[in-house]
């Protein structure tokens, strides 16, 4: 057993706006060994995620905020250094929430800590596409949207984590899948995922032409919208969904850094006339799900069916960059930051 140095990530203030390098500061602290029923543990990989963007803010929801000068906590994966709990031995894989530092010292339940059994994944698959995004997308698609064999499917960030995952799933069950990502590159990626049509919103910046975009590649309308953005692109899918349509609100990102009050869909009343279903979703309420995930999601990542991509920053040095990262689409698929 030994004592570790934990290089840590905290807010030194609140963002305004999109944050920024010096609304975070880092700091260092000594891991100590051990006392009964606790473990030490040293982090190989964290997650950064869009919500914490909303932790960022001291308002409440449904997590509360972080607190000024406190460790910023979110996915991480690591393994056991040294236990003294009677489940866990050294050398063991376990999943938390002790994100944003090297190495930590705590009750597995204080970290909302498990044992992962080996899953013959990448160890960086738990925080994507084995992991809460994955579940995410599991969840929204097939349980929120109650997707159905043939439906056309509207994906927003594509590209993402959660995105790449629910255009793969669509496909999975024999949907015709559209998925719109910013740029060339990610659309490439979407495409290669199995979407039958791409929109790159970054060449339609007028509101008329993302919908015009949206009625070439889907004539007959959606009948699924998995939004990931919000904005613009949940009003072009609500111009553009066909009677009964429904929508799984999982994320609006294009909105997580307004400084004011953004204004609703203008064309919300369509909802009535088209008796949409629009329906917000946390992924935390629907983990009564996770074994049935874990299975379908091992099976179609060994036949070849789901891929994942990542973008991998090195060091706990790159995690507030690897943060921002994720508001000017610098992911293609997870973002993580790969430690020591
Ligand atoms: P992603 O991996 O999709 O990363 C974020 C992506 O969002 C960027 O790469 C970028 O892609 C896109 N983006 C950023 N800013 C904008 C903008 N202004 N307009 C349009 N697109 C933008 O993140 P995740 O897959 O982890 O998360 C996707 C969404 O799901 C988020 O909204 C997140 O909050 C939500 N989420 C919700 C959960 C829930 O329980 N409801 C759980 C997990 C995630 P591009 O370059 O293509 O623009």
């Amino acid at each position: 057993m030994a004592t570790l140095t934990s290089k840590e990530w905290a807010l030194a203030k609140r963002p305004v706006g999109m944050p920024q390098q010096a609304d975070f500061s880092m700091k260092e602290e000594s891991i100590g060994e051990p006392k009964d029923g606790e473990i030490q543990v040293k982090n190989s990989w964290m997650s950064v995620d869009p919500y914490m963007r909303g932790r960022m803010y001291d308002r409440e929801s449904y997590v509360p905020p972080f607190q000024i000068g406190e460790t910023l906590t979110g996915g991480a994966v690591g393994k056991v250094t040294a236990s003294a709990h009677p489940d866990y031995s050294e050398g063991d894989l376990v999943v938390s929430m002790a994100g944003w530092r090297e190495a930590w010292t705590a009750k597995p339940e204080e970290m909302m800590a498990n044992k992962v059994p080996q899953t013959g994944l990448p160890d960086s698959a738990l925080l994507g596409v084995a992991g809460m995004p994955g579940l995410t997308a599991y969840a929204g698609i097939l349980r929120v949207a109650d997707l159905k064999e043939g439906d056309v499917v509207f994906v927003s960030g594509a590209a993402g984590a959660v995105g790449s995952t629910v255009v793969q799933i669509a496909k999975i069950k024999n949907c015709t899948v559209i998925g719109s990502a910013g740029g060339a590159e990610k659309c490439n990626l979407v495409k290669e995922l199995g979407a039958d049509e791409v929109i790159d919103y970054k060449q339609h910046e007028s509101y008329e032409s993302l919908v015009g975009a949206l009625k070439a590649a889907a004539p007959k309308g959606i009948d699924v919208y998995f939004d990931n953005v919000g904005g613009d692109h949940l009003e072009a899918a609500i111009e553009c969904a066909r009677p009964m349509a429904r929508f799984a609100e999982c994320g609006m990102i294009s909105q997580y850094n307004a400084t004011e009050p953004v204004p609703g869909p203008r064309n919300i009343i369509q909802v009535v006339g088209k008796q949409l279903r629009i329906q917000g979703f946390i992924v935390s309420t629907h983990t009564d799900m996770q074994p049935q995930f874990l299975q379908d999601m091992a099976g179609w990542i060994q036949s070849g069916k789901m891929k994942f991509e990542e973008t991998v920053m090195e060091g706990i040095e790159t995690a507030p960059d690897a943060f921002l990262g994720l508001f000017s689409g610098k992911n293609k698929g997870k973002m993580l930051v790969k430690l020591g």
